[in-house]
């Protein structure tokens, strides 16, 4: 079993530092409630010497060819698959989800961003647009400079090389701050990331709390921002970075509809469901946990789905039988059992679960409410637990409404066997990734993101690649330049 104690706890310019200065962060096992390892919020010379180390190590980096960026990104692929195994065993000592999902969606997730942003590097290109009289433009694609990611404590490899990788291929270089809940996994990657053939300075990694993440945003050497965290949070960081006019990727928060029509595979829709709100005990933006189940078959679903709970697996995440882990600290489990005593004070139905788990940890049973109505708390804030809320309807045209009506944007899924209904209502929803008949993927291939106020721009795929580099336009005359005088 890998030590999770990490060298130090930051990584800056290709070395690990620290400073004992910095306030000391705990990190605990949420399986046990032990601290496993300790590491110190970045003092304010740390974060400089970060900022200057990636604004340093820019220029070199965005000169250097495509394919050879590209090669240390998929260098870094591969060492981080060889490596899974430990890998995975820090991601569940870090987030305490279990083995048996950190093992196929953490660490190789981060691998495939690696990989495929790795192999776009080679592609990137502007434009030739031919204008009258033998003038032309054309375009470069240029990077940005140096990016800021901050993460969020779900997914914190992953995270972490959803963003780096993007923003490297495009010749951008990083300060990555991961959530003060989950410090060790980045530290690994920029590690990796060194021995894979990354010049100095382009990764960098730096614990700490908020205002770690608002002393970079606000840093002028900062060009680009990218957040994944709370709606919240991403209002003030957008805010931040928009008194410099600075690019931002905001991946928020959701309260995302999953939709299941009386013709759908009940049983597809209830591994939907399971999917989509208990992988990961729930803690996972783009969970359907509005599902909305036509009349007719509500019964058929909720009884199926009950059924389907009782074989979850509680326990310790390290032991690879488990399929159903804690919350990742004590405040999140607080505050997902204080929503699960709202939604019965507003009279909800509870059908599964609803109470803290009778062992050690921060375990919360997974819970669903039937009879839940729209306007109830438990139906309309992001409670990022493992709680479902189902909710009934009649016709395609009441759901549809009801799903959209929601400040957020960021998923939303159909259940049905009608493919013209499915792509009618996919088309209907207000929200940047969407599923018909599945729930939950996020293949790098696809992009992935909110609107309303569930984000900015896009990870993943093709799109990512405009959100970390600009187009520059050059004019080039070729006849006589006339002028009035
Ligand atoms: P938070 O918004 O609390 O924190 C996100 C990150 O921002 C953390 O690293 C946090 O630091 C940092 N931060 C907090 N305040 C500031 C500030 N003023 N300036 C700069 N950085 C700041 O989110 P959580 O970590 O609690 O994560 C859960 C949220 O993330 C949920 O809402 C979830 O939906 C969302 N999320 C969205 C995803 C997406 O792709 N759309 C994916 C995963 C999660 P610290 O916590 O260390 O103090």
């Amino acid at each position: 079993m890998i030590d999770p104690k990490p060298t130090a706890s930051h990584f800056i310019d290709g070395a690990y530092v620290d400073d004992p200065a910095g306030a000391p962060i705990p990190v605990i096992y949420p399986a046990t409630g032990k601290e496993i390892a300790r590491v110190h919020a970045a003092t304010p010379s740390l974060i400089d010497s970060a900022l200057a180390a990636a604004r340093r190590a820019q220029p070199a980096w965005a000169a250097m060819s495509g394919p050879e960026r590209g090669r240390i990104l998929r260098r870094a692929a591969d060492l981080i698959r060889e490596r899974n195994r430990e890998l995975s065993e820090l991601e569940t000592m870090d987030t305490g989800k279990p083995i048996q999902e950190t093992l196929v969606a953490d660490a190789t997730s981060g691998a495939d961003a690696l990989e495929y942003f790795g192999g776009l590097a080679a592609s990137l290109t502007g434009e030739h647009i031919q204008l009258a009289d033998g003038d032309f433009v054309y375009t470069r694609r240029e990077a940005l400079g140096v990016c800021v990611g901050i993460g969020a404590w779900n997914y914190p490899t992953q995270i972490a090389c959803w963003k780096a990788a993007p923003a490297l291929a495009c010749g951008n270089t990083m300060v990555f701050k991961p959530s003060e809940s989950t410090p060790l996994a980045a530290l690994k990657v920029a590690e990796i990331l060194k021995e894979a053939g990354l010049p100095d300075g382009v990764f960098n990694v730096v614990n700490g709390a908020g205002e770690v993440g608002a002393a970079l945003v606000g840093d002028p050497r900062v060009d680009k921002v990218s957040l994944t965290g709370s709606v919240p949070t991403g209002k003030k960081v957008y805010a931040q970075a928009a008194a410099q006019m600075k690019h931002v990727t905001m991946e928020l928060g959701g309260k995302s509809p999953m939709v299941v029509f009386e013709d759908a595979d009940i049983d597809a829709a209830v591994s939907g469901a399971i999917l989509g709100n208990f992988y990961s005990s729930g803690q996972v933006c783009s969970n359907g946990t509005r599902v909305f189940v036509q009349k007719d078959i509500q019964d058929a679903f909720l009884s199926r789905l009950a059924e389907r709970l009782k074989n979850a697996v509680i326990g310790d995440p390290l032991d690879e039988q488990v399929s159903f882990g804690p919350m990742v600290s004590e405040g999140q489990m607080n505050i997902v059992l204080n929503y699960i005593a709202k939604g019965v004070e507003e009279g909800a139905r509870i059908v599964a679960g609803g109470k803290r788990a009778d062992r050690e940890g921060f375990f919360v049973e997974p819970t669903v409410f039937a009879d839940v109505t729209d306007d109830m708390v438990i139906a309309r804030e992001e409670i990022f637990g493992p709680v479902m809320c189902v909710l009934a309807f009649d016709t395609e045209d009441e759901v549809m409404t009801r799903a959209n009506a929601t400040e957020y944007g960021l998923a939303a899924g159909v259940f049905t066997r009608d493919l013209t209904r499915a792509h009618r209502v996919v088309a209907g929803f207000e929200a940047g990734t969407c599923y018909i008949n599945t729930y939950n993927d996020a293949p790098v291939e696809a992009p992935f993101g909110g609107v309303k106020a569930s984000g900015v721009g896009r990870e993943n795929s093709k799109e990512a690649i405009n959100h970390y580099s600009e187009v520059k336009s050059v004019y080039v005359k070729i006849g006589e330049v006339e002028a009035p005088f």
